[in-house]
């Protein structure tokens, strides 16, 4: 069978599914690779990098979705793509299940089988597969380094012989994936770094990449915050209550706010409010990593960067991976030939695509002409 990738048509993605390394690997499965010319160009891929590692180049995207079996993409397709799928066909791609209905209805009506990736359970064995983590973790260093950007100063504190300079301090809110990668890059930068989350579960985690965990002045932390499967629950108005004052008493001393608190199939909620911002020093700098589910901080404006009456930068970018498209294009297609690997057992170059494996049911959305969303949890924890 053949996998191929197109070029993403998303505007701004400059990610691409399949990278030569990626496609080197995919042979050794059985496969034939394809790519359509100039896929991975805003990746560092250029096509010639594809065809040494024995890559087919195709010269348009109709031809290629035409002479494939499997597709691997990035961004959730478009109505164009997905009526080029025919019965048969595999599709590997982040979907938006939750959010695209018509989408998966289109993909049944052409009986096209396909395989969301946000959908992989979040279980040890799919780690290899967890698309949503690594990309969170690019997110996490990135929104970093962005906000070091804007920063005017170090991160690091120095004495020197033009004067003392004092570290940034750093508040990153929600420490998950992407909260983590960011704490672990504030602290190298050397950084004074302060962390929350509403799971003090992760405490420990925080205080061994070298952060403080801030704690709240409020008895039924220990009972508060944490729901199933590792995520948050929504915190009783007293909680909030608490995490609020504490923050207002933060926010005249911190000089970089990254935020990343999601819930999940929820808006993000707002944590960081205006007279937060307000209360800021002019100068400092605020990483909305929860623009695209509505922001965590108010005053955030999705996909741009904002400076406030009293100086502050509000940052509310929602494609810090496709930023750092080599990174991320490796890491996912990475993701994509581990799904790969579990749907072709016997490295035959055909797809089994076992409905009766967890993390492959788990993923389809639609299979053999049916819509298979939501799935049943999975067996293993
Ligand atoms: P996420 O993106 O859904 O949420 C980010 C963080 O925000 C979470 O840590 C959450 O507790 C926190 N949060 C929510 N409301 C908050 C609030 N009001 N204030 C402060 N923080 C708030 O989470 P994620 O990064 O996808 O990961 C969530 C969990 O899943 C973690 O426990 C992680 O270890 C686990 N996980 C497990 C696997 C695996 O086993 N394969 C893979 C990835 C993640």
């Amino acid at each position: 069978m053949k996998i191929g990738t197109p070029k993403e048509i998303f505007e701004g993605e400059n990610r691409v599914a399949m990278t030569p390394e990626s496609a080197l690997q995919l042979q050794k499965l059985g496969y034939d690779c394809a790519i359509e010319s100039g896929a991975g160009a805003a990746a560092g891929f250029a096509d010639a990098l594809y065809e040494a590692a024995g890559v087919e180049i195709v010269k348009t995207a109709a031809a290629l979705w035409k002479e494939i079996d499997i597709v691997a993409k990035v961004r959730q397709p478009t109505e164009t793509e997905l009526k080029r799928l025919t019965k048969g066909k595999t599709l590997i791609s982040f979907f938006n299940p939750a959010g695209n209905a018509e989408g998966m209805e289109l993909a049944k009506a052409k009986g096209a089988n396909v395989i969301a990736m946000e959908m992989v359970p979040r279980i040890s064995r799919a780690q290899k597969m967890d698309a949503l983590s690594s990309m969170a973790n690019i997110a996490g260093y990135r929104a970093v380094i962005e906000a070091g950007n804007n920063f005017g100063r170090f991160f690091t504190g120095q004495v020197t012989a033009a004067g003392k300079v004092p570290p940034a301090k750093v508040l990153i809110v929600g420490a998950g994936v992407a909260g983590l990668a960011a704490i672990g890059t504030s602290t190298s930068l050397g950084a004074i770094t302060y962390a929350f989350d509403v799971r003090p579960e992760v405490a420990e985690q925080v205080e061994s990449m070298g952060a403080e965990f801030v704690y709240l002045d409020f008895e039924e932390q220990q009972q508060d915050g944490a729901a199933t499967g590792g995520y948050a629950s929504v915190s009783s108005p007293e909680f909030h209550a608490a995490q609020l004052k504490k923050f207002r008493e933060l926010a005249p001393e911190m000089d970089i706010v990254i935020t990343t608190a999601l819930i999940p199939n929820r808006p993000a909620p707002v944590l960081w409010t205006k007279d937060m911002v307000a209360a800021m020093k002019p100068g400092s700098v605020i990483v909305d990593l929860a623009a695209e589910r509505g922001g965590n901080v108010e005053g955030t404006v999705k996909d741009e960067k904002v400076v406030t009456e009293n100086g502050v930068t509000i940052i509310g970018y929602t494609d810090f991976p496709s930023r750092m498209a080599a990174q991320a294009s490796s890491l996912y297609a990475t993701n994509i030939r581990h799904m790969m690997t579990d749907l072709t057992p016997d490295k035959d170059g055909k797809v089994n695509h076992n409905m009766e494996d967890d993390v492959i049911r788990g993923a389809t959305v639609t299979y053999e002409g049916e819509i298979t969303f939501p799935p049943p949890p999975p067996k293993i924890q």
